[in-house]
């Protein structure tokens, strides 16, 4: 195991942050993360554990280790003529994932097409788009207790998924690190398809009975559209969670924005579109020095060369302040904002 220093994290980060990491090391199997863990630096050090780096804004250089995770492969271990349940290493790409599930005939992950992030931050951040969260997928996780020193899987029940959080996110946030994920997939097609951008491209194409790759292909050419690539725009996807409200702050909005989008969740609760207020406060296509908010989709910040976290996170604060006092309405950053 090789422990670099003081090194750019810009490669890391799909921001594309140029700022410093004072120690780097990258685990590439189980008993790389038992190595690491009996050496002193993680006891001298703060330590973060980055797959692509794609959920993640460091506002300024970070002053401990950071933990590439980049165990790979996959494994089979249970297949009949119903389903299948597959293993896929942490640091595998999500979309790489996705790819080989839906070429091999496995449905349920195809709406989750293109996502960046690995197979293990995936399992953290609870990603989810189009009506699927991957959580309904998962079966269980696996990976080392830095507390307690041993490996443990965690099944899909303990793992405490919500809207885009998890106990990874909580209780065990930087207490463990994700080596593998179990996932179990259909082998009949189950599909899912109440998104506007999804339903318009199918009648557009005149498909009327789509099959999970109509909708992996309608994903990909949705995202490719309407969202920018990371390697030539620096951007975290989707920088805010959507707000979930009560009734009653549902009434008090209604009153005053008629038009605003509203989706009813279970409990009597509803979600609210950060896109659209961040739009209605006149965000959209912003931009103060090379950081700015994206032309096409209000809900992402982007980096347009050399902006540094600082000035990224403080237009976050600016959106964040703008909506408070518009709608009255508090925005929370889906991206980890990573400082020391
Ligand atoms: P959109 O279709 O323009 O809709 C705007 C918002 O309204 C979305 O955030 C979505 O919530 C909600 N919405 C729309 N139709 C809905 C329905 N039928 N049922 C429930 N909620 C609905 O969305 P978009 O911005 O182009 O994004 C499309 C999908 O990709 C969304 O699911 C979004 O979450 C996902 N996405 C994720 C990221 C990321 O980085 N995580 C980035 C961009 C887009 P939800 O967000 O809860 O679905």
């Amino acid at each position: 195991m090789n422990i670099l220093n003081n090194i750019s994290l810009k490669a890391n980060n799909t921001f594309g942050i140029d700022c410093k990491v004072k120690n780097f090391v990258s685990i590439r199997n189980e008993k790389d993360i038992k190595v690491l863990y009996k050496s002193d630096i993680t006891l001298n050090s703060k330590s973060i554990i980055l797959g692509e780096g794609s959920n993640v804004l460091f506002v300024g250089d970070f002053d401990g280790l950071v933990i590439h995770n980049e165990i790979k492969g996959y494994n089979i271990i249970e297949s009949n003529n119903d389903f299948i349940i597959i293993e896929a290493g942490a640091g595998e790409k999500w979309h790489d994932f996705v790819s080989l599930s839906i070429n091999n005939g496995y449905s349920g992950l195809e709406n989750l097409a293109l996502i960046p992030g690995t197979v293990g931050s995936a399992a953290i951040q609870n990603i989810g788009a189009y009506g699927v969260e991957q959580n309904e997928f998962i079966d269980s996780v696996y990976g080392f207790n830095i507390e307690k020193h041993i490996f443990q899987r965690i099944y899909k029940i303990n793992c405490n998924y919500g809207y885009r959080d998890s106990i990874f996110k909580n209780e065990l946030k930087d207490k463990f690190i994700i080596s593998s994920v179990r996932y179990t997939l259909s082998k009949s097609p189950v599909v899912n398809y109440n998104y506007k951008d999804i339903i318009n491209l199918f009648k557009e194409f005149n498909i009327t009975n789509p099959t999970p790759i109509d909708i992996f292909k309608a994903v990909i050419s949705i995202r490719n559209e309407k969202l920018p690539d990371w390697r030539q725009l620096g951007n975290s996807g989707s920088f805010f969670k959507n707000p979930i409200v009560s009734k009653k702050v549902i009434v008090d909005i209604k009153s005053k924005f008629p038009d605003i989008p509203v989706f009813p969740q279970t409990n009597n609760l509803f979600k609210l579109s950060a896109a659209w207020m961040i739009e209605q406060t006149g965000w959209k296509g912003f931009r103060v020095g090379d950081a700015g908010v994206y032309e096409k989709h209000a809900l992402i910040l982007v980096n347009h060369g050399n902006a540094s976290g600082e000035s990224i996170f403080q237009l976050s604060m600016d959106i964040r302040k703008s909506v408070k006092l518009k709608f009255n309405v508090e925005l929370e950053p889906e991206v980890l904002i990573i400082s020391n």
